[in-house]
């Protein structure tokens, strides 16, 4: 063949290659002003491979994967090179940390790359983490380890699976970042609903500026919340909007024993999907009162304090609200009576989805008097025998269908005669309600994971990545938890509780 063909063709695949590496970036974040972001750039990183690409949200987002793997595609996941279209931002916000105000956090070391239209015709942020350093970025290097990254989507992947709102992320890697020690880092690509947080309205409250935050509510009502725009009270109406998601989310959350380990208002989002893990985990053990992250002396963001935690984060964007919700309400006394008409909402859909779902993971599907009651008692029992939380509602499907099947459950209490005598009333319960077994056993099914990333597991993948540059445990441990309400053979080293030597007792902020 004459060489000059063989040239032309390597220019077309190269060409075509991108063609298919063009992302369809539909920007909305950088037409508004100035003081809501700052342009700049990544940071190279040396030699960059990747470890995983999401292949199912490429799809979703109208990209080509196959584009995405190879050595260009690469360079742009990892923000050596900028993709076409994209115009990177680094979002300003301030955050209450641990009940202390910082009136400006911002983008440390993330990007926002742009925005695209999705499949399902929504719009999603693609950031990437880990990009090196902004002009929010302090003291810090911009960068991210690679174990909270694999932690990261390993979680956020599993949420997923397990229907809470979340970001998922594809990950890529190249970098050495300086920690305690020199460690592997990564950079990794995170696709949201939106990157508003209750941080960003904070940041343009604690300036006073009225017409930011307007132009803020207004951008966020045009993704979030559409139909508030035709509302008599369009900032009633979103902040309504903003609370209910956060509501539920955060009882899915305490329905799976999730504990997202940091819940600083700016890692609180307004679209209502999981944000920001960062020392997060999942119980093992019932324990309210539980806490993995290292830096959560006090217990602000245990299990059992995550709605009030909420609740708290929510009355400081209501706050950041006031102006806008005293203008359209006609007075200053108004504005306060409508923030907290709209804070009280959270109670009632928190506690609505809570119950709902203890119901379904209970088997009873109507609902009646003492439903809830019955449930709390069982989690009083749970705690006071160190009953594992996700076994435990697992093993109650088999329990719901003869007394016999509640054999394993029984086995899960340090006293077994505590769920004996719980299961009497439950009996009761079950008898008085008319759901078919099969729907009844389904339900519970899918109410009931038997597969969550288990805190001892994440740890012996992060392990064997930084140790061995092994990543054979990372990829059959996201099979597993991709799976959750799946009983599937071989499944065992991913459904038993943690042996007391492998237990994690901490979980560390330290990205
Ligand atoms: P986080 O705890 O990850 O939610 O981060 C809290 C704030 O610290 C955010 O403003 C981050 O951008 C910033 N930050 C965290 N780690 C780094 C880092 N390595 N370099 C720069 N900024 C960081
Ligand atoms: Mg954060």
């Amino acid at each position: 063949m004459p060489l000059h063909d063989e040239a032309s063709t390597i220019h077309d695949i190269s060409s075509a290659a991108s063609d298919a590496l063009r992302i369809p970036f539909s920007n909305t974040y950088t037409a508004l002003p100035d003081r809501f972001y700052a342009k700049t750039r990544a940071t190279p990183v040396a030699a960059p491979s990747l470890i995983r690409l999401n292949e199912p949200l490429a799809a979703l987002l109208g990209l080509d994967a196959r584009a995405l793997a190879t050595p260009e595609g690469v360079e742009v996941l990892s923000g050596n090179r900028v993709a076409e279209g994209s115009e990177p931002i680094a979002l300003a916000y301030a955050g209450h940390q641990f009940g202390h105000f910082v009136p400006q956090l911002g983008d440390g070391r993330a990007l926002l790359l742009g925005e695209v239209i999705a499949a399902d015709g929504l719009l999603y942020d693609i950031q990437l983490k880990g990009s090196g350093p902004t002009p929010f970025s302090r003291r810090g290097d911009g960068r991210a380890a690679l174990g909270p990254v694999l932690r990261e989507y390993i979680l956020s992947e599993a949420m997923a699976a397990l229907g809470v709102p979340t970001t998922p992320a594809p990950v890529t890697t190249g970098q050495k970042v300086v920690r305690e020690t020199v460690l592997p880092g990564a950079v990794f690509t995170r696709v949201a609903a939106s990157h508003l947080r209750v941080g960003t309205f904070q940041f343009f409250a604690a300036r006073s500026d009225i017409e930011g935050t307007r132009l803020l509510a207004d951008y966020a009502i045009a993704r979030h919340d559409p139909e508030a725009a035709q509302a008599e009270h369009r900032y009633r109406a979103f902040l309504d909007g903003v609370i209910a998601r956060q509501a539920r989310l955060v009882a899915q959350w305490m329905l799976l024993g999730f504990i997202h380990g940091v819940m600083n208002t700016d890692n609180t989002s307004i679209s209502g999907e999981t944000i920001d893990y960062g020392p997060c985990a999942f119980l093992e053990a019932y324990d309210p009162a539980k806490v993995y992250s290292s830096i959560d002396q006090q217990g602000r963001y245990a299990y059992g304090n995550q709605p009030n935690a909420m609740q708290w984060n929510l009355t400081r964007l209501a706050e950041s609200l006031l102006p806008l919700l005293e203008a359209e309400s006609g007075s200053e006394a108004a504005g306060m009576t409508s923030a907290k008409e709209a804070l009280a909402g959270f109670a009632t859909t928190f506690h609505e989805a809570l119950h709902a779902g203890l119901r379904r993971k209970l088997g009873l599907l109507t609902h009646r008097e003492g439903d809830e009651a019955l449930a709390l008692d069982l989690l009083d029992r749970m705690a006071a025998n160190r009953a594992d939380f996700t076994l435990t509602f697992r093993s109650l499907r088999d329990a719901a269908a003869s007394p016999a099947g509640g054999a394993a459950v029984r086995a899960l209490f340090a006293d077994p005669t505590a769920y004996d005598t719980w299961a009497i009333a439950w009996r009761q319960h079950l008898d008085q309600d008319p759901t078919a077994p099969e729907l009844r056993a389904e339900t519970m099914r899918l109410a009931n994971p038997a597969v969550i990333p288990r805190n001892h597991l994440v740890q012996a993948v992060i392990d064997a990545a930084i140790l061995r540059d092994d990543f054979r445990p990372f990829e059959d441990l996201l099979e597993a938890v991709t799976h959750p309400f799946e009983d599937r053979p071989g499944l065992d080293l991913y459904t038993t509780p943690a042996r007391p030597e492998e237990s994690v007792i901490a979980t560390f902020c330290g990205t």
